[in-house]
């Protein structure tokens, strides 16, 4: 399996450019794509999902191209929408065994089969008797995954699954992810928090005003913001200062002020040492350094 996004652009109606010349390439594993909102991440989930028809460039799937393949494609895709809804009539099981009729598993005893797997690897078969608007928002989005990997997709487009969800829930849902991407699956996660882009991820790419500004894996992405990233100790006074100066990460009150972490292009007489950048900070230094500057 093998996505390549050659020269696409998305100029809406109202002349809005959301997409301007993408070219991705995308392999099996976790593929996240970190940025801003309104960077133009959905509008690039809503093509490759073929929802929409983008106003130049092409996107292959295993050399064929998505404009001339749609059906065929689209019968291997899963996709979690980021305004995910169901019926609310419908117990848990239920919904998917109706996102399974549609999906067109028709034998009857396959497709039960297949609902009581999804329950289980999403971890919903203890509720699966209960009405689907019951569920609590981590279960909803859990069963958001469940309905997208019906028919064992081998492409699953998953678009800000975690916005709003508690710490606990994020990493379950993570981990059900990167469960999948120890098949030969191609998992898309789009995402405008860091915390997601965890070394689940093989590889990322970086979006931002509609253009890829970096792609690659996380850690070469943290590598770019070596030497950016600095320690220091300041007094209450100076703490202002600094955070007018600098894009300051964490701070913590110690006993004469407060030890600070920022990121900056140069410390400018400063007295503070270097540390070893996490993706964090890579994000805060490319967004307020290297945005307006670097394309890839
Ligand atoms: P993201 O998912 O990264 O937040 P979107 O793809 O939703 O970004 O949106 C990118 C930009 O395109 C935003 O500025 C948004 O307002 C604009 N946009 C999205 N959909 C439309 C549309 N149908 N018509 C006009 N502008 C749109």
């Amino acid at each position: 399996m093998k996505i390549e996004i050659k020269d696409l652009s998305q100029v809406y109606k109202n002349d809005f450019r959301a997409l301007d010349k993408v070219n991705l390439e995308i392999n099996p594993g976790m593929f996240g794509l970190l940025g801003p909102n309104g960077a133009g991440k959905s509008t690039l989930m809503r093509v490759l999902v073929t929802l929409l028809k983008p106003s130049h460039g092409e996107v292959y799937v295993n050399g064929d191209a998505l404009s001339k393949n749609r059906g065929e494609i689209r019968s291997y895709l899963g996709y979690l929408p980021q305004d995910f809804r169901f019926f609310s009539k419908l117990r848990t099981w239920e919904f998917l065994d109706y996102a399974a009729s549609l999906a067109g598993i028709h034998n009857k005893k396959k497709r039960l089969a297949e609902v009581d797997d999804l329950l289980e690897q999403v971890g919903l078969f203890d509720v699966r008797n209960r009405f689907a608007n019951k569920l609590s928002g981590g279960m909803k989005r859990r069963l958001g995954i469940a309905q997208a990997l019906v028919g064992d997709p081998k492409i699953v487009v998953v678009d800000e699954p975690t916005t709003g969800l508690d710490p606990e829930e994020r990493i379950r849902f993570r981990n059900i992810l990167s469960n999948l991407s120890q098949k030969e699956v191609i998992i898309i996660l789009s995402t405008h928090i860091v915390g997601d882009i965890s070394s689940t991820c093989s590889q990322m790419a970086l979006l931002n005003g509609g253009q890829v500004h970096f792609t690659g894996s996380p850690e070469q992405f943290v590598k770019q913001s070596k030497g950016h990233v600095f320690k220091t100790s300041v007094t209450f006074d100076e703490m202002k200062t600094i955070s007018e100066a600098y894009p300051v990460i964490t701070s913590v009150p110690d006993a004469g002020g407060y030890e600070v972490e920022f990121v900056a292009d140069n410390v400018n007489g400063w007295k503070a040492s270097a540390i070893d950048p996490n993706l964090e900070h890579a994000y805060v230094y490319f967004m307020e350094y290297l945005a307006n500057t670097k394309k890839a």
